[in-house]
């Protein structure tokens, strides 16, 4: 694996956030968040085309946005305008597994009119992290010809604008949403029935994440599904599901095609991002990774999930 060569365009559309996080390791208040934020850190391990939209408020260190230019990410798409950043709060269950929304404070993202620079308008790739779906209709439009939109979203949005987000579907080839997510847009318990529904909305493929179980991915009558990594030490699974999906994105912007076989090598390569991202808290587990190392752990899932066919 060679990364970071020439690669098609990925454009990232998110939140730029700060997280009060609450759980077991206890209380931590204004860590770096937001779903653009994982997914361009988890993305630029994979190409050096990188773009991010997104806004950020007076209170915001600029040394996140400065971390991501290091890291050869276009944040000239982050606008700065007076007054709050995007402020969520969450706590965890015990086991890490449940997580509750205390607050989301919308801040400059209430009044957040996305423009796209003309270099943005092209991106070959598109990815919609979870923002409000008018937003990234929005960006949408202003997209010329991508060869891929993937978009996830969240349970606040199927619950508050499902008619919204239902126009956004139908502009998406890419669906990415968690298990319980899946059940409440279709309406249906089991996640195969679900994802036939959802199917219907727009998208040509579905993936549904469903944390230490892995993710599944529905295409063309198809399912694949993509372990997780068992790990000794969670501390923090916020931005699990954005680190996925930059992992996943970013590998395809570096592999360069959209062939059934890439497509579930990057859900791998997603799997891999998301493992690393929740081992640390905020963006800390994707801080200074190595080709080597995400190299080993992508062996490491391979060889879990390797099975010899035989014949009965
Ligand atoms: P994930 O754990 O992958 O679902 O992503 C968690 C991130 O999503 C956190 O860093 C939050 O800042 C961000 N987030 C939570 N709620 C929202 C929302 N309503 N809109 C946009 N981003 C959100």
């Amino acid at each position: 694996m060679h990364l970071r060569s020439a690669h098609r365009s990925l454009l990232v559309v998110g939140s730029v956030a700060l997280d009060d996080i609450d759980g077991p390791f206890g209380l931590h208040r204004d860590l770096l968040g937001g779903s653009a934020s994982f997914i361009a850190r988890a993305a630029s391990y994979f190409t050096r085309n990188v773009s991010v939209v997104g806004v950020i408020g007076d209170d915001f260190p600029q040394r996140h946005v400065d971390e991501l230019t290091a890291l050869g990410v276009d944040v000239s798409g982050i606008e700065r305008t007076p007054g709050e950043t995007f402020h969520w709060v969450g706590r965890y269950a015990p086991d890490l597994a449940t997580r509750e929304t205390l607050e989301t404070r919308l801040g400059v993202f209430a009044s957040f009119q996305p423009r796209l620079g003309d270099a943005h308008c092209d991106a070959e790739l598109v990815l919609l992290g979870n923002i409000d779906p008018v937003l990234q209709h929005d960006v949408l439009s202003q997209c010329r010809a991508p060869a891929l939109v993937a978009a996830d979203t969240m349970n606040l949005w199927i619950d508050i604008k499902r008619d919204e987000l239902c126009r956004t579907l139908a502009r998406v080839h890419t669906l990415m949403l968690n298990d319980e997510e899946a059940r409440l847009l279709a309406g249906e318990h089991n996640l195969r029935r679900a994802a036939a529904h959802i199917l219907t909305l727009g998208p040509s493929s579905l993936i549904i994440k469903r944390g230490d179980a892995g993710a599944l991915l529905f295409h063309g009558g198809g399912v694949f599904a993509a372990p997780a990594m068992p790990l000794a030490d969670v501390k923090d699974p916020t931005g699990a599901g954005d680190s996925f999906a930059g992992g996943l994105m970013g590998y395809l912007a570096y592999a360069g095609d959209l062939s059934p076989s890439t497509i579930r090598t990057a859900m791998i390569m997603g799997s891999v991002m998301g493992s690393f991202a929740v081992e640390q808290f905020s963006v800390d587990g994707l801080r200074d990774l190595t080709t080597a190392r995400i190299q080993q752990r992508f062996d490491e899932l391979a060889e879990l999930a390797h099975f010899e066919r035989v014949r009965l």
